[in-house]
């Protein structure tokens, strides 16, 4: 049976997916694997704040798409995805219709700024290359005859790790001021423990960075930051790092959502479809109080599982055209494949994670715990091995 699957968006999760359907094509032959992404290179997002301090290059951090395409014998196509019609099972870019017999939707968030007053306008962000990219020329063209100030609005994961590499790139420049600014009461607030925050703030402040808590953005003018609590804060630059929402492609697809994000079911297809799967940082799964994380270790946990359910998904498919009577599969040695359900592992109440503070300095959090030994190392070992795959 000639089976088509597309992978729409090819960042942690759809690269991963796509990797697994090849390596199980032998068990299903004559599938034929499509990779759709608006960009030509995957990217390495968790070193984006590298870019800042000029650890790494966009070179290091990024790998050709259709190179890795053609390794593992699928079809790349470079083009945006601007709908889908379920329907008919055709994706649609400006250029294109494709049809699809399974189709898997991991596209990713985007950057969020809360519909704050010139918060979009007058920031600059690192939630993609190219905006990592545009910040570390926006720092290098800063007026150094006077004293900079940085403010980095969101002190989760990305805004702590952009104020260490922040640090690290003023070392042998003019002085300057890095606020950290948050709006709940810690740094890191997403993380369920507060030794985690503790440690990292004093690591931070001892680097010279001085976090302000309790600080909500209020609004944004050329010249100042306003926040709620009535203070305002004079900047040179602000870098935006608070908080994510669903990809804007799943507003227009009428499908099942828990605030915008997409519902899966325990199988990762999508809540009442059985040919449309999704997988990555615009997934709502929950399961008895536990939600799944929005982290690169999800995104390939899912990837591998939805990739599996689809392979079983066609061979039950190919018993049916056989139409067999399923108390007669014994005979032939065969059984329906029951799908594989998902169990997310780093979730959003038990998270892990590697934290880098520059320096080259890192610390992991895993089960509360801290380790810092090596964390640094680590971290750009797991990278290395990653972006081997692109060479
Ligand atoms: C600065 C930063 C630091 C981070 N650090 C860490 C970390 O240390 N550890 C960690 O686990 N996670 C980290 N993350 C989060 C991590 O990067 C995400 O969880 C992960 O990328 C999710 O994978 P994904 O496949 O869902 O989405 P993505 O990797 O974002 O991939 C989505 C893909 O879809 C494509 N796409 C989107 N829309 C369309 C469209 N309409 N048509 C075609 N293609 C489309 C995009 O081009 C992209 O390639 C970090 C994120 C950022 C921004």
């Amino acid at each position: 049976m000639n089976m088509k699957v597309i992978v729409m968006g090819c960042g942690f999760g759809g690269v991963e997916v796509a990797s697994k359907l090849s390596k199980l094509r032998k068990q299903s032959k004559d599938l034929n694997i499509f990779m759709i992404d608006r960009r030509a290179r995957l990217e390495y997002q968790p070193a984006y704040p590298e870019i800042l301090s000029g650890k790494v290059t966009a070179e290091e951090i990024s790998g050709d798409l259709n190179k890795f395409a053609s390794k593992i014998n699928a079809e790349f196509i470079n083009e945006a995805v601007i709908n889908i019609d379920f329907k008919a099972k055709k994706v649609k870019t400006s250029d294109s219709e494709i049809p699809y017999d399974f189709l898997v939707i991991s596209i990713g968030a985007e950057q969020t700024f809360f519909g704050i007053p010139g918060a979009e306008e007058l920031s600059y962000s690192v939630d993609t290359l190219k905006g990592a990219i545009a910040t570390k020329k926006a720092l290098d063209n800063l007026d150094y005859s006077k004293k900079i100030r940085i403010a980095v609005i969101g002190a989760g994961l990305a805004g702590v790790e952009v104020a260490g590499e922040l640090v690290d790139y003023f070392r042998d420049r003019a002085s300057a001021k890095i606020y950290l600014v948050e709006r709940m009461p810690r740094i890191l607030p997403a993380f369920p423990t507060e030794n985690i925050s503790a440690y990292v703030s004093k690591f931070l402040s001892h680097r010279g960075v001085e976090i302000l808590t309790e600080t909500t953005v209020q609004e944004v003018n050329e010249e100042e930051i306003t926040f709620k609590e009535g203070k305002k804060l004079p900047y040179d630059l602000i870098i935006w790092t608070a908080g994510i929402r669903p990809n804007s492609l799943l507003e227009k697809l009428e499908l099942p959502k828990e605030k915008g994000w997409l519902k899966v079911d325990p199988y990762l297809r999508v809540e009442g479809m059985t040919d449309v799967f999704a997988v990555g940082d615009m997934v709502y799964f929950e399961n008895e109080g536990v939600r799944s994380g929005q982290n690169v270790e999800e995104a390939e946990r899912q990837a591998k599982v939805a990739a599996e359910n689809i392979i079983r998904t066609i061979k039950n498919l190919s018993f049916k055209k056989k139409a067999l009577p399923k108390k007669y599969y014994y005979l032939y040695g065969m059984k329906e494949e029951k799908l594989r359900r998902y169990r997310p592992k780093n979730t959003i109440q038990n998270p892990r994670a590697f934290i880098s503070l520059g320096e080259d300095k890192a610390v992991i959090y895993y089960g509360g715990m801290m380790f810092k030994a090596f964390a640094y190392r680590m971290k750009k070992f797991v990278e290395w091995r990653y972006m081997r795959r692109f060479r």
